[in-house]
């Protein structure tokens, strides 16, 4: 299986248009009736009650004692927001970590990074209920890692690598041996499923650009998508060239 890159470019961001997207975010964001709801991830963290059967004690406990991995938002990069006063009304709880646009549905779902063996907990859709993939897209707090043996300095702290089951969806961060990241023959603490290798795999990155702009990262997101769906076409023609006359 052959994955080219990084699914996220930031180097590649069309500016006019992302400035342009933003602009249009935020006042479509002024004109809601209250912009500050801090109540409104405490109460929608939990995942889905219908799956419950699928979740052991084990899991559970964990998610009750999760607790944030990354610092609170730094004054200074609510600053450097072009309408920090605007910014300053959301909280870190509301804005989590980084967001991913799920490839069916295109909703935007909202990633939050927990301490712990499950450090985004279920990954998967707030409107379509599919697991995250690799396919969709995600701000700079996930980035897809290649299949195959992957090598990786010993971290100080938390091991910033993680793998998501293909069944339930729950993210399971990576063991290490040594410097090798292993990814094989895990099983899924939510429903028993075993990898063999071939859970979609993720660094954990920096949720730094996503904190001081949310509206921005999520504009990339779009232009990743877009530039995704320039490249199918592109590929499309050239394998269809020869079988296919120009018509006009
Ligand atoms: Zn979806
Ligand atoms: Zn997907
Ligand atoms: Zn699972």
């Amino acid at each position: 299986m052959k994955r080219q890159g990084s699914i996220f470019r930031s180097n590649r961001i069309s500016v006019a248009f992302t400035s342009k997207l933003t602009s249009v975010i935020e006042k479509v964001e002024g004109r809601k009736p209250s912009a500050s709801t801090p109540h409104l991830l405490a109460t929608t963290s939990e995942p889905r009650p219908s799956k419950d059967s699928s979740r052991s004690g084990g899991v559970q406990d964990d998610f009750d004692s999760a607790i944030p991995a990354e610092a609170p938002t730094e004054q200074y990069l609510i600053l450097e927001n072009k309408y920090p006063a605007i910014r300053a009304l959301r909280t870190d709880a509301e804005i989590g970590d980084g967001i991913w646009r799920c490839c069916h549905c295109r909703h935007e779902n909202i990633l939050t990074h927990y301490k712990g063996a499950f450090p985004f907990k279920y990954l998967r859709c707030n409107r379509c209920d599919r697991t995250m993939c690799s396919d969709c897209h995600s701000s700079e707090i996930l980035s897809s890692l290649p299949y195959g043996m992957v090598q990786a300095p010993r971290p100080i702290g938390d091991v910033r690598y993680m793998h998501v089951c293909t069944t339930c969806g729950l993210s399971h961060r990576a063991e290490m041996e040594g410097t090798t990241l292993d990814f094989y023959g895990i099983t899924c603490a939510g429903c028993g499923t075993t990898s063999y290798g071939d859970w979609p795999r993720y660094h954990i990155g920096n949720n730094e650009p996503y904190r001081r702009d949310p509206n921005a990262s999520f504009a990339k997101l779009i232009d990743a998508r877009a530039d995704d769906a320039a490249r199918v076409a592109f590929h499309w023609v050239i394998t269809n060239d020869d079988t296919r006359p120009l018509s006009g």
